[in-house]
């Protein structure tokens, strides 16, 4: 069953014992990131911070920072998780209904109402930051071509009281949007939904192709359609229940200075120049809880929501037969790092199976890449280096490839790469599967039938563990 909003979802984690309430009064500013770093460092819960200092609205942040939490948001089980995100997705995207009212607009503010910098408790995170960071919107514009809507999460740097920076690398669909009205000369229109149904988010996050609606998507991977409300000031729809609603557009020609930011990378990047959104009017829903998220070296919830839909993303992109288990690595920021076991069909066939998966979207980030036979799991780093060790000549075994479009992100890439966006990257292939499989040599281990014999008996010999 799907969750009608955030509230809903928060009292289904409070059930669970999955949310932490911290009843202190804490300050928006460095203190809110401080205690995220710990809870994330520990895998910890989710947490709704109920007083922060200067503001009567309460701030709920990590309510997604593990996968438990991730599959509990579809209501799935973390077991099935990448089973039922496949089968929903396969589904057709079900379009949203438009209600004639919506919570989301319960209290309404328009122009000189509007204050950004008092509405909300928006962090500054990361010591660095360059100001207060919106880290979970739900950004929404048409296609000016094709009038076909579009969701998509960015960070947004507040910038002053109805004045935001967006950050969107070349590829984004909301770039590509704002460039087709900037080529006419126009801003875009956008709506921002913030604190919805956890799967509204997840669907905005998800890796669909372009001219997909995410909102359509949501309403699949909930398992029933979602309400949409018409905007106040613009002609867009938003998510009825959401918490938060910011009505403006991207203002065309104007650019200003955004950054630094403590990014799912682990570090601050550039402060360049960077599209602005002018906010015409705020809506909000009576008593609302506003929703954001710590960013920064992992472990985060970051790469959980960023890692998860892509990993599952790459099943679902690649079906060649014999792929097991892929790990978009969290070390690897959910992004760079995959390892990926596979039943060896023949000889030759990692080579393959690697390149299938780095011709995908969803891997375009991947940098490292591994391969490895199903007696490893890939989520077991201990297992893969033996592979690595034991299966693998650099000289055979390694592939480079050059050139290839790169995460605007990576430190690793040159500035002049990052500041203009024309990133590209080399990826590198490790098939750490044993070569000549028939002739390899066999990985020993005690005799079966005596490990199971102890197995049984293992009380009996008093070793404690
Ligand atoms: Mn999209």
């Amino acid at each position: 069953m799907a969750f009608a909003d955030l509230r809903e979802f928060l009292r289904c984690l409070e059930e669970q014992g999955e949310l932490a309430r911290v009843c202190v009064e804490v300050e928006k500013d460095h203190e809110i990131g401080a205690i995220c770093r710990k809870v994330n460092d520990r895998a910890g819960p989710g947490l709704l911070f109920e007083r922060v200092k200067g503001y009567s609205v309460p701030l709920a942040c990590n309510l997604l920072g593990t996968k438990k939490r991730f599959a509990m948001a579809l209501g799935a089980s973390e077991g099935a998780l990448t089973e039922e995100w496949l089968r929903r997705t396969a589904l057709a995207p079900v379009s949203p209904v438009l209600a004639p009212r919506g919570a989301c607009q319960e209290n309404v503010f328009v122009g000189n109402a509007v204050n950004l910098l008092k509405m909300f408790p928006v962090p500054i995170w990361n010591e660095l930051d360059g100001g207060p960071f919106i880290t979970l919107p739900i950004v929404i514009s048409r296609d000016p071509e094709t009038g076909v809507r579009n969701a998509a999460m960015y960070r947004l740097q507040v910038h002053e009281r109805n004045k935001l920076g967006i950050l969107m690398a070349p590829y984004r669909h909301t770039e590509i949007h704002r460039r087709k009205a900037s080529t006419e000369g126009k801003s875009l229109p956008v709506a921002i939904a913030i604190g919805t149904d956890p799967a509204v988010a997840l669907a905005a996050l998800a890796p669909l192709p372009f001219g997909v609606d995410e909102l359509a998507m949501a309403g699949t991977l909930r398992g029933e359609t979602i309400e949409v409300v018409k905007c106040k000031t613009l002609d867009l729809e938003v998510p009825a229940t959401a918490e938060i609603v910011l009505e403006g557009e991207i203002l065309v020609g104007e650019r200003r200075e955004e950054g630094p930011y403590g990014d799912f990378t682990g570090y601050y990047g550039a402060k360049l120049r960077r599209p602005v959104i002018e906010i015409k009017a705020v809506t909000h829903r009576n008593n609302p809880i506003y929703h954001g998220l710590y960013n920064g070296r992992p472990p985060t919830e970051e790469q959980i929501i960023r890692g998860l839909p892509i990993q599952m993303d790459i099943a679902k992109r690649c079906p060649l037969p014999g792929i097991k288990k892929i790990n978009l690595t969290m070390g690897g920021c959910g992004a760079f790092n995959c390892v990926v076991s596979i039943d060896k069909q023949f000889e030759g066939y990692g080579k393959m199976v690697a390149m299938a998966i780095l011709g995908s979207w969803g891997a375009r980030f991947v940098k490292t890449l591994i391969i490895v036979d199903d007696d490893i799991d890939p989520f077991d780093w201990n297992q893969v280096e033996w592979a690595l060790a034991t299966r693998m000549q650099p000289h055979r075994d390694i592939e480079i490839i050059r050139d290839i479009v790169g995460c605007i992100l990576d430190p690793s890439l040159p500035y002049e790469e990052r500041r203009t966006g024309r990133s590209r990257t080399s990826k590198v292939i490790i098939d750490a599967t044993r070569y000549d499989t028939a002739e390899f040599e066999l990985p020993c281990q005690p005799r079966q039938d005596v490990t199971e014999k102890v197995n049984r008996n293992w009380a009996k010999y008093g070793v404690g563990i």
